[in-house]
């Protein structure tokens, strides 16, 4: 009987489910909106209706699947099933593994989107080329995940790669996890939208005032579209985002001496031919030379499907497909 997973990305705006077959094709997907503000119980039945979807979609039964993979966006322990902290999903202690396991009877596992998304680009996006490897996900958080010897490095509690709440500046903004001033609360989307909002706030000229109503969320592609017609508050918003992701770049250079980063998620896929030449060279001013000397910083280009392969690396990992 041929073997299937099914591979789940629970963002924190939609659900993204993916049936794979043996040969790592993606054969059919669905996908639903997250509409967190419903709470934990109804995200995860939106969970298992896009995974019954795939499987009624491509006339694959229950039975024939390997594993089920779910990408979270928050620290989470895979071994228990547990989210501990999933800010963009408003989650606190959520076992996301029971339910579904309960309802398709067949072994499940949550990681870390950031983390799947690392191991989908390292694995199947750039063909295992870089040893050490940082992956960097830009759009309404900054999430990120660390390939060390070719291996997902998850450290002591599985909760490693949390880039996002590096604080770069104490006296900073408010973030999602309680403190002040996290990498995300300063170069996310959502730190770029606050950005641009007080400057119409404060009567400042803009395209985005043409392009959309509702600044509370920029989209990415409104973003783009106004760089296209050169405007100056949004450029100078993502100049200093991408500042700032060139610091964390050049640090974690330092500290690491990695092989590649590769910046991906929805800013990145919109705006990235901006900011990466701004990223590079503000990683280059701080990074050592020795360290920064060979290291590749690229653009995913993988675009939506980067976590849903990472689910098939960890289905291979725990060695069931
Ligand atoms: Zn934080």
């Amino acid at each position: 009987m041929p073997q299937y997973i099914v591979s789940v990305d629970a963002g924190g705006t939609k659900i993204l489910a993916a049936l794979i077959n043996s040969d790592n094709k993606i054969i059919s997907q669905s996908k639903k909106p997250t509409d967190a503000k419903n709470g934990a119980n109804a995200v995860i039945n939106r969970i298992i209706e896009c995974i019954e979807s795939t499987l009624i979609d491509s006339k694959v039964k229950a039975n024939q699947l390997a594993a089920i993979v779910v990408g979270i966006p928050g620290s989470l322990n895979s071994q228990k099933g547990i989210v501990y902290l999933a800010p963009n999903l408003s989650w606190r202690n959520i076992n996301v593994v029971n339910p579904i396991k309960k309802h398709f009877n067949i072994p499940t596992f949550i990681e870390n989107d950031a983390n799947l998304g690392a191991l989908g680009i390292h694995q199947f996006g750039l063909g295992k080329k870089y040893e050490n490897l940082l992956g960097i996900f830009v759009g309404t958080g900054i999430g990120g995940g660390l390939i060390l010897n070719n291996k997902i490095y998850r450290g002591k509690s599985f909760a490693a790669g949390e880039i996002g709440h590096i604080v770069i500046d104490p006296k900073g903004a408010k973030c999602g996890c309680g403190n002040f001033g996290c990498f995300e609360a300063i170069a996310s989307r959502t730190a770029i939208t606050r950005e641009i909002k007080n400057a119409i706030k404060t009567g400042k000229k803009t395209v985005i005032t043409k392009l959309t109503n509702d600044y509370d969320m920029i989209k990415s592609g409104i973003l783009a579209a106004a760089l296209q017609s050169n405007d100056k508050i949004v450029k100078k918003s993502l100049r200093s985002a991408s500042e700032t992701i060139g610091l964390v770049v050049g640090n974690m250079s330092n500290l690491l001496d990695l092989n590649a980063v590769v910046l991906a998620g929805g800013l990145i896929e919109a705006v990235g031919n901006f900011m990466l030449p701004v990223i590079r060279k503000s990683a280059e001013e701080v990074a050592l030379p020795q360290n920064f000397k060979g290291m590749k910083i690229l653009n995913s280009s993988f675009g939506d499907d980067a976590a849903l392969y990472g689910g098939i690396a960890l289905a291979k990992e725990v060695g069931l497909f």
